[in-house]
């Protein structure tokens, strides 16, 4: 773990969780299959910056619940917003072991006592073994973070598809991206993808782990291996249409990479390091080409510290084993 990733999570957790039930929170009763998807599928975010998302899909058996909040507020928030739809929760799903993502496991664990929480093996051996300590570092950061992390008591491998809650509920595995690991839920009959942190709609990322290539390549897959995907729900930011919003964040890394390159390069200004002219520069172009995008994490300067990791990451790239995708 570098200590700019620390620092990271040490700000994304302080965020603040004032908790806010969104649109489609208190959706009336959706039809067993396939209801439409705005009103198959409620949202709870918490606010900016740093605002995460937990989902709730109604099936025919009850509600599928998507991601469990930063925190243990987080998650009895979203608890309370899930129980005004009056249906039943029959699962919980867990997207990556992020701790914006896992923090509210205990929470909705309380809620729902009997109800199966799953994740992927890779999702639940990373979050047993906690490898880079992202969460002794929240709990520094957030004294909500829980003292005793939840873990799912249900894993399946990668690219199952779960029979559960009176859907097919196809899963797609990936590797090293946005996180070290991380698994998209895609229902096909509604056509609903939750998309994880694979996705964001309109937000600036945090890439201070460095594997923007990781991401892109993660991107592709995941256009080819749900391609009819409708509606993608993405872990920040309003769900939007699928397929542009997986362009959108393909289009944001590349550009990304495109604009911090150049600062690397032996010829320019402080050789391959990033001068404090070409952080500048940069940042501003980012400005101007991303006006509104709210950071996914509560730390000011984040584009700096993108900056920073995408230039170790572009540094470090051998042009004769980068994927394509990411040239
Ligand atoms: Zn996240």
């Amino acid at each position: 773990m570098t200590r700019r990733s620390a620092h990271l999570l040490l700000s994304v957790l302080a965020s603040a969780v004032v908790a806010t039930a969104c649109a489609g929170s208190t959706t009336p009763a959706a039809p067993p299959s396939p209801p439409a998807a705005d009103e198959a599928v409620g949202r709870f975010a918490s606010d900016n910056p740093g605002s995460v998302n937990t989902y709730w899909m109604s099936v025919p058996d009850g509600l599928l619940v998507i991601d469990t909040g930063r925190n243990v507020s987080g998650g009895h928030r979203a608890a309370a917003a899930i129980r005004q739809t009056g249906k039943p929760v029959v699962a919980i799903l867990i997207t990556h072991p992020h701790p914006d993502h896992v923090g509210g496991a205990g929470a909705l664990r309380e809620e729902f006592p009997d109800v199966p929480m799953y994740a992927s093996e890779a999702t639940a051996a990373w979050m047993r073994a906690d490898p880079l300590g992202f969460y002794p570092l929240a709990r520094q950061a957030d004294p909500d973070f829980p003292a005793q992390l939840t873990y799912p008591d249900r894993t399946f491998p990668a690219d199952q598809v779960l029979d559960i809650g009176g859907v097919q509920l196809h899963t797609a595995q990936f590797g090293p991206g946005e996180s070290e690991t991380a698994t998209a839920y895609y229902e096909p009959a509604s056509r609903i993808l939750f998309s994880g942190d694979l996705t964001g709609e309109h937000v600036t990322p945090a890439l201070l782990e460095g594997r923007s290539c990781g991401w892109l390549t993660n991107l592709e897959r995941l256009a080819q291996r749900f391609p009819d995907a409708l509606t993608a729900y993405p872990g920040h930011g309003s769900p939007d249409e699928s397929a542009s919003q997986i362009a959108e964040q393909d289009a944001y890394l590349r550009t990304f990479r495109g604009m911090v390159r150049p600062a690397t390069l032996a010829e320019s200004a402080a050789g391959a390091d990033v001068a404090p002219d070409e952080l500048r520069s940069i940042v501003a172009e980012l400005d101007r080409q991303y006006p509104d995008f709210p950071l996914v994490a509560s730390l000011p300067n984040l584009q700096e510290l993108n900056i920073a990791a995408v230039a170790g990451e572009l540094r470090a790239e051998d042009p004769l084993s980068t994927p394509l995708v990411c040239r």
